[in-house]
């Protein structure tokens, strides 16, 4: 068998390819281009794609694409062939750099906001140069950005890349005032933890719940869910594990570092975690990993649902983005340091992060808010929807000492003075215990747990880079010029942990005592919606700071605004409206039919001996007959209530109005149909049931 280091990152054109097969003045070129993200001239675009082609079609690639993430939320792409017809009427293998750099996909579809008038329909997508080109299957995919012709971005990635250099110019400025100017640039690095559930093909194709919307809308409880905690880390069964072992496979030649793969909590949930990587290429691998995740599982006859919320009464799925702040040199910005200069740094860039998740606790909120991510925030499993931060009790203590002016009473019984004092040596072990914290500080890393499995942690990170990047703007505008700077510094932490501390929260998040603590002693916001929250991103303080820092235009966020609850009202109608159908054509005939063998039976047994009470039959009956009558009556009624639904285009009032009526209706009708599932036989039910799905794959 092949080794993995042979293949590893076969289907890319990375640094290795290019030192290969570029000439060293455009190698060189290019890569001052994605270090420094200079300008590529045209002559040198023109090699580099030619390049870049011959290697793609050495490889079996025959098209081209230009891959992009619009705001769909999952990627697109647009096939273009890279045949030239030749004068002897054969066809030559052909890609400029122009094609390289720029397409013109007709955007009319995808979805704008508003941005961009349809008369106006073509948008353009441009080459990010740090994020390598691959090949998929047959087609050599060129990851990009995707704009409208007025400069405004349609899609995740131009925004993330605009908060990474919003980022680095902040930090760097910091970075200046601790005297090091050496540094180039400062970049963001994610490992995102992936959770996801594998269920049958077969039983997948009998639900159009799951079909149609990624979740069941029915089910009654099984017998057994994951109340044995017998699955977490549990032994991973052959089949499972011979998925995992293709997707790892076609993960590695997409040069994809997965990592860690495990059983989770809930039967048939497992997760992938990929070592990290920098923020914009760690997202592009994310939505290919997804992508491919439900590839290699139609391969293994098996469905991979990415779904927030596949079943109900067991654990949702998650992401958790693990970030950190890193210089060129390699120097982890959220690690304690070996001398006093470093640890004064480190806990000023911590502080710029507690400032930052505290001030924009509405925009983290905001970047996972969706139909999905609401049947998880806040709904007793995933960390709740009031965000705080966890630091755990060393360093908490740290922090407590500095503010009040007294010794630290750790290890050592030191009053801490910035930069002449070498930070106690805090256990980085006793840092990741508490797995209930929406945002976590693990030792050298902040994780963030509120992402949902399927989002696209594109919207995560460009809110906090965006956020870190306003603290230490605030903070450097302070410092820059200062007397003296360690007083200065000191002070200024100071005051950061004082007027912030309340966004530390150390305690079980899931705990209902909390999320009164939160909402009512320290006033942190608890938006349990995604209606709730996605006004509050066109809160003035929320614009000005995105808007100031060049990360999104005013009309931008605007759109994404639209765009996002549009999202959410679509993804609910199509549930109702999916439920209706399931619930009229489905389940009422199937508990009608079940109820007519009922009645048949109690007169064939009357027929025997008339004085038979049958009271099975007739309890039963009498039970399945009023369930009926209360569906089809809530069929109706949800029926009803979605007509009924606003059609103004006032996205926040049909919103509103969904969370208001049709998620309560979908409620009652869900309860009706699943009473009915337990008392009607087994083989007159119309599809496969909770304990079917959860412990098919064997
Ligand atoms: P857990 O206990 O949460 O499973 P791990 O240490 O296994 O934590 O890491 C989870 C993820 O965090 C992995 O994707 C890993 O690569 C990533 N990670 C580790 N260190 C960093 C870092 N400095 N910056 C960003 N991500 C990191
Ligand atoms: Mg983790």
């Amino acid at each position: 068998m092949e080794k993995v280091s042979d293949y590893f990152g076969s289907m890319v054109f990375d640094d290795r390819v290019m030192k290969a097969n570029l000439p060293a003045k455009v190698y060189h070129s290019l890569k001052k281009t994605i270090d420094e993200e200079a300008q590529l001239d045209i002559s040198l675009a023109n090699a580099v794609a030619a390049a870049m082609k011959d290697w793609a079609v050495a490889h079996g690639a025959t098209h081209y694409t230009h891959w992009f993430q619009p705001l769909t939320g999952v990627t697109a792409e647009k096939h273009d062939s890279f045949i030239t017809p030749s004068p002897d009427g054969g066809v030559i293998m052909e890609f400029s750099g122009k094609e390289l750099i720029k397409g013109e996909p007709d955007a009319s579809s995808f979805p704008s906001g508003g941005l961009r008038a349809t008369f106006e329909a073509r948008g353009y997508t441009a080459w990010d140069p740090t994020s390598y080109a691959f090949i998929k299957g047959k087609t050599l995919c060129i990851p990009t950005a995707f704009c409208s012709y007025g400069g405004e971005a349609l899609d995740k990635k131009t925004p993330l890349l605009r908060s990474m250099e919003a980022l680095n110019r902040q930090a760097l400025r910091i970075l200046r005032l601790f005297g090091n100017d050496t540094v180039k640039c400062v970049r963001t690095s994610v490992g995102p933890e992936q959770e996801y559930f594998l269920i049958t093909k077969e039983m997948y194709d009998q639900r159009p719940d799951l079909r149609f919307t990624g979740r069941t809308l029915f089910g009654a409880k099984s017998p057994k869910g994951q109340e044995m905690d017998d699955h977490y880390f549990g032994v991973i069964k052959p089949r499972v594990a011979a998925y995992m072992e293709e997707l790892n496979e076609e993960l590695w030649k997409l040069g994809i570092l997965a990592k860690t793969e495990h059983n989770e909590v809930a039967p048939a949930q497992h997760e992938l975690a990929p070592i990290y990587t920098t923020t914009n290429i760690a997202t592009d691998h994310n939505q290919l990993t997804m992508e491919i995740m439900q590839k290699v599982a139609a391969k293994h006859g098996l469905v991979c649902l990415l779904h927030e919320k596949p079943f109900a009464g067991v654990n949702g799925s998650g992401k958790h983005n693990n970030w950190s702040l890193s210089t060129d040199s390699g120097v982890n910005l959220l690690s304690p340091g070996e001398t006093p200069y470093e640890n004064a740094q480190f806990l000023l860039f911590l502080c710029a992060v507690i400032k930052a998740v505290d001030d924009y606790q509405d925009l983290l909120r905001i970047s996972v808010a969706t139909a999905g991510n609401d049947h998880r925030l806040g709904a007793n499993e995933a960390p709740p929807a009031v965000v705080s931060i966890f630091l755990g009790d060393e360093l908490n203590a740290v922090l407590e000492a500095i503010e009040s002016g007294t010794p630290y009473s750790g290890t050592e019984k030191t009053q801490l003075k910035l930069g002449v004092d070498v930070l106690p040596d805090f256990n980085r072990d006793t840092t990741d215990r508490n797995r209930t914290s929406p945002f976590a500080f693990t030792g050298n890393k902040f994780e963030f747990r509120m992402l949902g499995s399927s989002n696209s942690i594109a919207c995560a990170n460009i809110m906090l880079n965006s956020a870190v990047a306003e603290s230490l703007k605030i903070y450097a505008d302070r410092l820059e010029g200062v007397e003296d700077f360690e007083t200065a510094l000191q002070e200024m932490i100071r005051k950061t942990i004082k007027d912030h501390k309340r966004i530390i929260f150390n305690g079980n998040g899931y705990d209902d005592t909390w999320i009164r603590e939160a909402t009512q002693e320290r006033g942190l916001l608890n938006y349990r919606t995604t209606p709730d929250c996605m006004p509050h991103l066109l809160d003035e303080k929320n614009v000005r700071m995105l808007t100031s820092h060049g990360v999104f235009s005013e009309a931008e966020l605007e759109s994404r605004c639209e765009i996002m609850l549009e999202n959410y009202c679509k993804a609910v109608r199509i549930e109702a409206n999916t439920m209706v159908d399931m619930a009229r054509t489905q389940i009422a005939p199937a508990v009608e039919a079940y109820t007519f063998k009922l009645a048949q039976a109690a007169a064939a047994k009357k027929a025997v001996d008339a004085t038979l009470a049958c009271r099975y039959e007739s309890g039963l009956i009498g039970r399945l007959s009023a369930l009926t009558d209360a569906i089809a009556a809530r069929v109706e009624e949800l029926e009803k209530l979605v007509a009924e639904l606003p059609a103004s285009g006032d996205m926040i009032a049909e919103a509103n109005g969904i969370r208001a009526s049709i998620l309560p209706k979908m409620a009652e009708l869900r309860a009706a149909c699943d009473e009915a599932e337990t008392l009607t036989a087994k083989s007159d039910w119309p599809f496969p049931t909770y304990g079917d799905l959860l412990f098919g794959v064997r």
